[in-house]
């Protein structure tokens, strides 16, 4: 008997069996025989073969072959295909900029990556100077010729501490980024929300990002003043006002984010969303107080995670035609958009190019460029500005391109795992992973690897199981073929 080592992954779905063939980024609907045959043969023991499998089995595994499936073919390298154009994409295709106006705040937030908790910043008095903003407006400008968009976000601490440093930068912008279809953001905790700031937000077209985390007791426990009483009833009166006077801006420039904590129960916070008054008008979306850099990681409880797989599993019946919407998590709606997404990506090719990267790192820079108080580059604000490898250049010089090569290419890191690995392309892994402050650390990297692995394995079987169901998921080039 042949024994492949072909680049797949097989699964089973309660409605049945499947594989992903890496080479060429489809799934394939298996028969059971087949499944049990492809899972021998592409195994390591069979040297001790007492099975038996059927003629048919056999000869569909040979078509396969024959069609140029199961090939053993790995990626040689990891390499990323932006590295060679990286230049011209920073030089023009810069897609937004975002400026640390002040790394003040009004508030002092348990979990803020500000908080000493993380390995980066702390709350200090320092703040950003208008000549600073205006020379990185200036540098984004000039370095993103090829976008008929522009984005200009502020950041902090809290950026409504420094409101007509705000205006100043929206109207230089606006001068500086004529011809462009220009939008801007401001992250903020709302506590200091006026009608005067709301009025000129409107007239400039800025959204707003505001952190609620859910009802007066969830909010309270973490989102507080320095004198540690809580937020919630001072960003509810300012939504009341916002309400009233301006109810358009409320439905189209607000998005309110609510930071889960996942030692706490979610149902909590979900039930919250779904009777909060205000949520139903403006856009709501959740993320989960974040790992990265954090000295104590933040463990989820059992009863969290069991609650969110239940909501997700009610999406699912919702999308179905099950269940109706208006029993579904607003917070989690993106989970079927993703899996959505996920499935569209998964196209026909020949083979996997011999030069390969695995999906995660964003092309730093020009995705979204972060810029400090002191008008130091980063990939992102996620990232922390201690660490040296994240600095990738400043206003005055410009782009570091060597470092913004090397967290494109962080596949290169853990080059021997990532050219076997089958979840290549599902992989989210960035350079933040790997961050360990003094050094970019492959031991780090792949310590996170297991938890994309089985991520990617349980998005496929979500992907198959619903399609067994009957879901419309978007139809691409998917060669679906019953063997
Ligand atoms: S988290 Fe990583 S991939 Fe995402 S924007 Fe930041 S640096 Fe890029
Ligand atoms: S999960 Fe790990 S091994 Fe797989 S591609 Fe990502 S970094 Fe590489």
């Amino acid at each position: 008997m042949i024994v492949l080592n072909s680049f797949i992954h097989l699964f089973k779905t309660p409605g049945g069996h499947y594989l992903y063939d890496v080479n060429k980024n489809v799934i394939l609907d298996l028969s059971e025989e087949e499944y049990k045959l492809l899972n021998y043969i592409n195994s390591d023991d069979t040297g001790n073969c007492t099975m038996e499998f059927n003629a048919q089995a056999k000869e569909s595994i040979d078509n396969l072959r024959d069609l140029g499936f199961l090939s053993e073919k790995r990626p040689k390298e990891m390499y990323h295909p932006l590295n060679d154009t990286i230049l011209s994409h920073l030089n023009n295709k810069v897609n937004m900029i975002t400026l640390q106006i002040t790394k003040q705040c009004n508030l002092r937030c348990k979990y803020c990556i500000y908080s000493g908790d993380y390995e980066n910043r702390v709350h200090s008095n320092e703040k950003m100077t208008l000549e600073t903003a205006q020379k990185a407006i200036d540098f984004y400008i000039d370095h993103s010729r090829d976008n008929d968009k522009g984005l200009l976000a502020f950041y902090g601490g809290e950026p409504l501490l420094e409101f007509e440093f705000i205006k100043n930068c929206v109207e230089y912008f606006e001068e500086k980024a004529e011809g462009k279809y220009i939008h801007f953001s401001v992250t903020t905790n709302a506590t200091l929300l006026t009608e005067e700031i709301v009025e000129y937000f409107q007239k400039h077209n800025v959204h707003l990002l505001i952190s609620l985390d859910g009802s007066s007791e969830i909010h309270n426990k973490n989102r507080v003043y320095r004198d540690d009483k809580g937020t919630f009833e001072k960003v509810m009166e300012n939504l009341e006002m916002v309400k009233t006077k301006f109810p358009d801006f409320l439905s189209s420039n607000i998005t309110f984010n609510a930071v889960l904590d996942p030692r706490n129960e979610f149902s909590c916070v979900n039930n919250f969303f779904t009777d909060f008054e205000l949520a139903k008008e403006a856009s709501v979306m959740a993320s989960e107080i974040s790992n990265l850099y954090r000295k104590d990681t933040v463990k989820a409880s059992e009863n969290y995670i069991s609650e969110i797989e239940y909501e997700i599993f009610k999406i699912f019946l919702s999308n179905l035609g099950h269940l109706d919407e208006k029993y579904t998590s607003k917070l989690l709606s993106k989970e079927y958009v993703e899996r959505k997404v996920r499935y569209s990506r998964l196209k026909m090719r020949d083979e996997i190019p011999d030069r390969f990267h695995h999906g995660g790192p964003c092309v730093a820079g020009v995705q979204r460029l972060f810029t400090d108080v002191d008008g130091n580059f980063y990939p992102c604000e996620r990232v922390s500005e201690s660490s040296p490898h994240m600095k990738i250049g400043n206003i005055n010089d410009g782009f570091d391109v060597d470092k913004i090569k090397t967290l494109l290419n962080i596949g290169k890191l853990s080059e021997d795992k990532c050219i076997n690995c089958w979840a290549l392309m599902f992989c989210n892994l960035c350079a933040s992973a790997a961050d360990d402050i003094d050094e970019l650390s492959a031991e780090k990297k792949v310590s996170r690897c297991s938890s994309v692995i089985d991520t990617a394995d349980s998005m496929l079987k979500d992907i198959c199981t619903l399609r067994e169901f009957g879901a419309e998921l978007v139809k691409a080039d998917m060669s679906e073929r019953k063997l």
